[in-house]
């Protein structure tokens, strides 16, 4: 099979998840009208003659997706934390990213920003990201669990994550990575939907993340790590062993899994 042929078949296979994953169940039957030989011919959909749209691409579509989520979040007030932000940080990264990093919700800088990890902890990511996995930031995909700054830094509240956890469910339906990495305990908590875990003890172990949405079922491999606002308060061998040792694993993952 060439590659523009897989390239069209993941794209029909992406809108089909997307078209599912916005309730719609059945879609209409186009027919081919005989004697037609290349994929610019003219097809026949219930007697109208129409010309074919150009085959969908992966990436493309996936920014569309992501599009549609950003929008349906608007100037959102679905939790208290719109009261005190700058701007909504909604992610950024690669569309088709393999890899996505979820971090808790956004600090001072990325609320003046806008955009996510862009601070010290979010240098940090970066030099864990190109250095230490010898990947480029600009291909992973980089998002937080609530999309406002909450006050003074604090854990993003259990209402303020049920109002946003949606947004960052649709966003991963979206990418479909291969892994996720999940940066300290509450977004570890939020994605495997458990409360009582310590992020010490379940570091470095595979877990599985389960879209618990309507939307699409689906299940990635999950790697829970320190927050790299952590690993600069606790700058010791120990800490920056443990994160290398978690990244190695992501880094075999994204080869052989
Ligand atoms: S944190 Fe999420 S749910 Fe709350 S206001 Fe911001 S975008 Fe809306």
């Amino acid at each position: 099979m060439n590659n523009e042929l897989i390239e069209i078949i993941e794209g029909l296979k992406g809108y089909l998840s997307y078209l599912k994953m916005i309730g719609i169940k059945e879609i209409p039957v186009t027919t081919r009208v005989q004697g037609f030989k290349d994929s610019r011919e003219q097809i026949k959909t219930n007697s109208c003659a129409i010309e074919p749209s150009p085959p969908p691409t992966l990436a493309p579509f996936n920014i569309e997706l992501l599009k549609d989520i950003r929008n349906e979040i608007g100037d959102c007030r679905r939790c208290k934390l719109w009261h005190t932000r700058k701007n909504i940080v909604f992610g950024s990264g690669n569309p088709k990213a393999e890899l996505v990093f979820v971090g808790e919700g956004p600090g001072e800088d990325e609320d003046i920003q806008g955009l996510p990890f862009v601070g010290r902890a979010g240098q940090k990511l970066t030099e864990i990201i190109e250095k230490g996995m010898g990947l480029k930031r600009k291909d992973v995909y980089i998002c937080n669990v609530v999309k406002c700054r909450p006050p003074e830094n604090r854990e993003p509240e259990p209402d303020e994550v049920a109002a946003c956890r949606p947004f960052l469910e649709k966003q991963i339906a979206a990418i479909k990575p291969k892994v996720i990495v999940t940066l300290g305990r509450p977004a570890t908590a939020t994605l495997l939907n458990s409360k009582r875990i310590t992020i010490s003890r379940i570091r470095g172990i595979w877990h599985e993340y389960e879209s618990i949405t309507e939307a699409e079922a689906i299940k990635i491999k999950l790697m829970p790590t320190y927050h790299p606002a952590y690993l600069l308060r606790n700058y010791t061998y120990e800490v920056r062993k443990q994160v290398h040792d978690d990244m190695k694993k992501v880094v075999e993952e994204l080869r052989n899994g």
